[in-house]
């Protein structure tokens, strides 16, 4: 039984070793909406990031349905069979609505439930998807320092979270089915120029001729966009999570990407890039903690808040209005 408190150092330890209940509890940390345990989630995440950052973080997105949960169970077992340790998280903004996060069933991923090397952790729930971004890219972090080096970050393919994903892994993955007429809808969503590779799930289901058209449908709509620069060119693959069939070739082009953009120095520059929108929103996560606590702001708010609605005040002025309270400018 672990006691109920346990101090920086004693969660640091315990993430080092590799414990899972410690990180299931460091997580927990990071996780916390409660300003008080901020100053420890922050010292927990400083120690600890000398030992993070060596891994191979996988984003993948698709819609509900498409099989992400069968995959990452498939896929998961064939990573450790290739002698990865694997850590799974989620981003879900939605988790909030629907009462439950994507991974919130554990018992989807029979494969993996309960094998040493796995870890996996649900969505956290009551989260804005600032909030969630932050709080996964630290448990990203804790995960890594627990040695965990192949990292997968889940996130369903709605709003803004593909952007979250993006912004915190290393290749994103695209995962769709026939029929889905996803793809339409991801170049409506702009999700076409983040992806690094799609893959069509549910091969058994669908005959060669189908998936011949949906591959060229991909490469059409793939080739709109400008080449890129530093990241291999996007391919689109198939696979059956439920039958493992097709995780040798996606396994062989995560390979390639990685010695590609490790080589070519865009996977350093792209952590980089990463660690600056971390700090900035960190910075912003803090001032919007502090103003919340604001005596000026919270007694003039509701006073702003009547006047827009009634229309005596442009939202926009009253922005202005309650800024130049604060005296910030
Ligand atoms: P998610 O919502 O994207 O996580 O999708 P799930 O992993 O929950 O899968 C949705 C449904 O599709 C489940 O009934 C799965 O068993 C089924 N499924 C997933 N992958 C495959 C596949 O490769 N072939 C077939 N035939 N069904 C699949």
């Amino acid at each position: 039984m672990l006691k109920n408190r346990l101090s920086t150092q004693e969660l640091k330890d315990g993430v080092l070793a590799s414990d899972k209940a410690v990180l299931g509890r460091a997580i927990t940390l990071v996780e916390s909406q409660s300003v008080k345990d901020r100053p420890n989630a922050l010292s927990l995440v400083n120690e600890i990031l000398p030992y993070s950052g060596n891994s191979f973080r996988m984003g993948i997105t698709g819609a509900p349905g498409v099989g992400k949960s069968t995959f990452i169970d498939g896929f998961g077992d064939f990573l450790l069979s290739q002698g990865k340790k694997v850590a799974i998280l989620a981003i879900d903004p939605s988790s909030k609505v629907s009462g439950g996060s994507i991974l919130g069933d554990k018992t989807r991923m029979e494969k993996l439930v309960g094998k040493k090397d796995v870890f996996i952790r649900p969505s956290p729930a009551g989260f804005e998807l600032g909030g969630v971004a932050q709080s996964t890219l630290e448990s990203i972090l804790l995960c890594e320092a627990a040695g965990y080096d192949f990292i997968i970050v889940e996130t369903v393919g709605v709003g803004q979270s593909e952007t979250a994903v993006k912004e915190m892994t290393d290749m994103l993955m695209f995962l769709t089915i026939a029929g889905a007429g996803d793809y339409l809808q991801g170049i409506k969503r702009g999700i076409m120029e983040m992806i690094d590779l799609v893959v069509i799930n549910k091969s058994d289901q669908i005959d060669s001729q189908v998936l011949s058209k949906l591959i060229g449908n991909f490469n059409h709509a793939l080739h709109l966009f400008p080449a890129r620069e530093f990241r291999p060119t996007v391919e689109i693959l198939n696979c059956s999570a439920l039958n493992s069939v097709g995780f040798d070739q996606i396994w062989d082009f995560v390979i390639k990407y990685e010695t590609h953009v490790k080589e070519n120095g865009s996977f350093a520059e792209n952590r980089n890039l990463q660690n600056l929108n971390w700090m900035s929103r960190s910075l912003l996560n803090m001032i919007q903690n502090h103003l919340q606590k604001n005596e000026l702001l919270k007694s003039n708010i509701e006073k702003f808040e009547s006047l827009v609605t009634s229309k005596s005040l442009s939202p926009l002025d009253a922005a202005k209005q309650i800024f130049d309270l604060l005296n910030l400018g």
